[in-house]
């Protein structure tokens, strides 16, 4: 029989287990292991059942164990303890609380995905688990941060892999009261809800539901409520579930929604309002006008309203191609906006910021509007910062790509979510610390034996899951059979172990190491030297290449004389992950460069001593240093596709046999690699302080957040005084423009035959469409030329207004371009010079250019607009 409804009932607990319900309620023990210690004590058999979810636990647990518990002195003192532990967490001032100097009193943070813990399947892979990762290092630090998602009732699919190899996704409902989650309640006990009015009179009504993640709350809207037609029910179903209006209404909700959810849940509990708001990645990217449409609520106009909520946004690319970006169809925009969503703000200046300049025109481009909301933009590694800057440089034409204004911050991952309990165990008996992302791993108080013993009870630990999950998944394929025995014996726990796990786009080429499969095959069996391979990744329900490619993996791996050896295991998840990347030696990573904007899989398999085996893609060329793991050389990404593959193929293959499986099987008498073991130790202590969310977090606060909050702060002073300044002169410049331009440049000061560390003497003559001198940057901007004119490895130097006594005013100089000019303001022409001391040999070029200047401009290409000389 089935129910017409599911409700989940919570568990009375003995008055003298109170404090479980506390820590239960706060996402904190997903990464606390004291405190997943206690509740796995509870009933170790059902913590594993329940996927170590403490609400489940709690609701599943026998009243008369609890009974027997509550009488336990020691447990009942140990839970209580670990109550104030958490308390003291919650309030203690940490790291943020210390810096001195301006800080945003809060920061909201907006991501579509939010992957936290197992228990609360709201991500679908990277993106959201960097989110979540976020959140967990904001906390530890102190850093005064609010969540802001979707709650999602089927969050993403779950994966089961059919007896073909075909996968077959399932959306099992979440019932959020079984959840650590609890709604947003005003004093009278009501829902405190959000509505957005849309375009055919309608309105879409959400829920707030709110996590405590540590010192972070997570606001989380849903429409699934009575209040909503039923088709307004389904907006937040699934993640990334429909495309078109489907994932626009996802989206409006997500910007509109959570920021007027954030200023309710403020107004509600006395936290400070941010001063910064933060998207990870577009989806969210509404947020800005629904903040434009607040700050017009208090007198500003909209260009006025967009330099406040521009000074204060953040916007995180993620994707390095443009297939990536979210666009929707114009008209679909034009409808929602020409609606009362947002009725002080004119539609037609929301498209504006969509619009691509070199794109189609019937498009609104999500990232594009991204950048125009965000003054302060940045990418995921440098190479990905570098990949950005090329992607949006049709966005500020006529600027070197070094001067588009998109940083970069490379992903970090939260060590204590991801970092084994063994390892933890042994830094903190060996190193007397549980910060294992800064411990000292070269130091001999860990011995060899003791690493190496760790790090093999890690790989016995997964491969024990790797076979639970193997015979599951058979089962589900054959129901009512018995299990084969050979499941039971998949994997060998001394074997040199290869992980390889990730969603399935094609950039990501799952399939590339079955490129000669009897390469592959003759490195599985090898006599001496065998490696073993574990793989894992959902593909996009919509994406049947992916799926193909899933199914090519499944079937290679079903020859009984490789199944050993090889296997897929089902649904990648965080809890799978956990066990994963501690279990293998070494993490593989073959992206088609630079298409991998971090990738984070392989830090988190670096935490806890895996050695990496990547393409020098995403975050491994900042850090790959030759000691701690192997760089799979890449082939010219000009080249043929086909071609390519089989290099990088190669080289892959050549790498395991001659470098990685050798040393891994190099033994001391005593059966310890040491070679290798100093190879763990090596990237345990390097890595690990660099690929930890903290790090990743503390860069956020110093160069992002802090500038977003001071920009922010000076253009509201005094009822926006700064603001209307700001935007009245930026739109005066605009105007004023097409007026401006070099009208000449001379130079002079080098000899014939130039030598470095000689001084070039510059004076152009600038003609400013009615601006004044202070208005704008003349600037001589140099470096290599190149055949084709293009300079490379640009400099930038500012020229400055000729004065009377100026001694480079004098005419000592030959002309480049037109006649020579005399003086100050031929032809209503200004007079600016300046000297380069030429510092290289070989090419050099230069020219000279105008762009506007105001001391609230981040970047000199703010605003688009510059002219250059010729
Ligand atoms: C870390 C993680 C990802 C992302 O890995 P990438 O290397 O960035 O692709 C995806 N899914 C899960 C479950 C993860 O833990």
């Amino acid at each position: 029989m089935k129910a017409i409804r599911k409700f989940t009932v919570r568990a009375v607990l003995p008055p003298a287990l109170a404090a479980l319900d506390e820590l239960a309620g706060n996402l904190r023990w997903s990464w606390h292991e004291p405190t997943r210690v206690l509740f796995d004590h509870i009933e170790p058999e059902l913590w594993r059942e329940v996927g170590h979810d403490p609400t489940a636990l709690l609701g599943a647990v026998a009243p008369a164990r609890l009974i027997e518990l509550a009488s336990d002195v020691d447990y009942v003192a140990g839970v209580n303890a670990m109550r104030d532990d958490l308390r003291e967490y919650l309030e203690k001032p940490r790291w943020y609380q210390g810096l001195d100097g301006d800080k945003p009193a809060a920061i909201a943070y907006f991501s579509p995905e939010f992957g936290i813990a197992a228990a609360l399947p709201q991500y679908s892979g990277g993106l959201g688990i960097l989110a979540g990762d976020h959140l967990k290092s904001a906390s530890d630090l102190g850093v005064p941060l609010i969540g802001v998602g979707l709650f999602y009732r089927a969050g993403y699919f779950s994966q089961a892999i059919a007896a073909d190899g075909w996968q077959l996704e399932s959306y099992p409902l979440l019932d959020p009261d079984g959840l650590p989650l609890s709604v947003v309640r005003r004093p009278d006990g009501s829902a405190m809800p959000v509505a957005l009015a849309l375009p055919d009179g309608r309105t879409l009504h959400a829920r707030i539901w709110k996590a405590a993640v540590g010192r972070i709350t997570l606001l989380l809207l849903d429409t699934d409520i009575p209040e909503n037609d039923d088709d307004l029910r389904q907006v937040t179903d699934r993640l990334y579930g429909g495309g078109g209006e489907h994932r626009l209404l996802q989206e409006l909700l997500l910007g509109i929604g959570g920021a007027r959810a954030v200023k309710r849940w403020t107004a509600l509990t006395g936290h400070p309002e941010p001063d910064v708001f933060h998207t990870n990645e577009g989806h969210a990217g509404f947020l800005g006008l629904e903040r434009i449409s607040s700050l017009m609520g208090e007198g500003l106009d909209f260009g006025e309203a967009l330099q406040v909520a521009r000074a204060g946004t953040v916007f995180t690319t993620h994707t390095p191609v443009a297939a990536g970006i979210d666009r929707f169809e114009l008209d679909l925009v034009r409808r929602y906006f020409s609606s009362d969503l947002l009725p002080a703000v004119n539609v037609d200046d929301v498209l504006a910021l969509g619009a691509e300049a070199d794109g189609a025109a019937d498009v609104f481009n999500m990232a594009v509007m991204g950048l125009r909301l965000g003054q302060h933009a940045n990418g995921v590694s440098k190479l990905h910062g570098e990949v950005s800057r090329r992607l949006f440089a049709a966005l500020w034409p006529g600027f070197d790509e070094s001067e588009i204004p998109i940083d970069s911050i490379t992903n970090g991952v939260h060590a204590p979510t991801w970092t084994d309990p063994a390892l933890l165990a042994l830094a903190e008996t060996r190193l007397g610390t549980s910060d294992t992302a800064n411990a000292d791993w070269a130091s001999s108080r860990v011995s060899d034996d003791e690493l190496w013993a760790v790090r093999t009870a890690l790989r016995h630990q997964f491969v024990t899951d790797a076979r639970l999950r193997l015979a599951d998944s058979w089962r589900q394929q054959h129901p009512g059979g018995t299990v084969p025995g050979w499941i039971g014996d998949v994997f060998d726990p001394t074997v040199l172990t290869i992980g390889f796990a990730r969603r399935v786009p094609s950039y990501k080429r799952l399939t590339l190491m079955l490129h000669d499969p009897n390469r592959l095959r003759a490195l599985l069996t090898h006599p001496e030297h065998p490696i073993q391979i574990v793989i894992a990744g959902k593909s996009h329900p919509a994406d049947d290449e992916g799926k193909r490619l899933i199914q090519q993996i499944v079937q290679f791996a079903d020859d009984p004389k490789l199944r050993q050896r090889i296997a897929f295991l089902p649904d990648y998840n965080i809890a799978m992950a956990q066990l994963m990347y501690p279990g293998t030696d070494v993490w593989l990573n073959n992206p088609l460069r630079p298409f991998e904007a971090c990738g984070t899989s392989g830090m988190k398999a670096a935490l806890n001593g895996a050695l990496n085996l990547s393409i020098l893609d995403g975050w491994w060329p900042e850090y790959y240093d030759g000691q701690n793991g192997w760089a799979i050389p890449s082939a010219n990404a000009g080249g043929d596709a086909a071609e390519r593959d089989r290099f990088e193929a190669e080289a892959l293959y050549d790498l395991i046999e001659h470098q990685v499986a050798p040393s891994f099987y190099d033994r001391s008498e005593t059966g310890i690699p040491v070679r290798w073991v100093d190879s763990i130790r090596h990237s345990l202590a390097g890595l690990s302080p660099e690929v930890s969310a903290d790090r990743m977090v503390k860069d956020y606060v110093e160069k992002m957040y802090r500038p977003a909050g001071r920009a922010e702060a000076r253009l509201s002073a005094d009822n926006y005084r700064a603001a209307r300044e700001l935007a009245a002169w930026k739109h005066a410049v605009v105007e004023a423009w097409p007026g401006v331009s070099v009208a000449h440049v001379e130079s002079g000061g080098v000899a014939e035959v130039p030598e470095v560390g000689d001084e070039l003497h510059l004076r152009a003559h600038v003609h400013l469409g009615g601006l004044s001198p202070d208005d704008v940057n003349v600037q001589v901007v140099y470096g290599t030329s190149h055949r084709d004119d293009e300079l490379s490895d640009v400099h930038v130097q500012t020229l400055t207004p000729a004065t009377g006594t100026d001694p480079d005013a004098a005419p000592d100089v030959a002309a480049d371009a037109a006649p020579a000019a005399e003086g100050n303001g031929t032809d209503g022409a200004r007079l600016f010079v300046g000297t380069v001391t030429l510092n290289h040999s070989g090419g050099f070029g230069y020219t000279v250019r105008v762009v506007p200047r105001h001391p609230l401009l981040h970047s000199a290409a703010e605003m688009g607009l510059v002219a250059v000389a010729g």
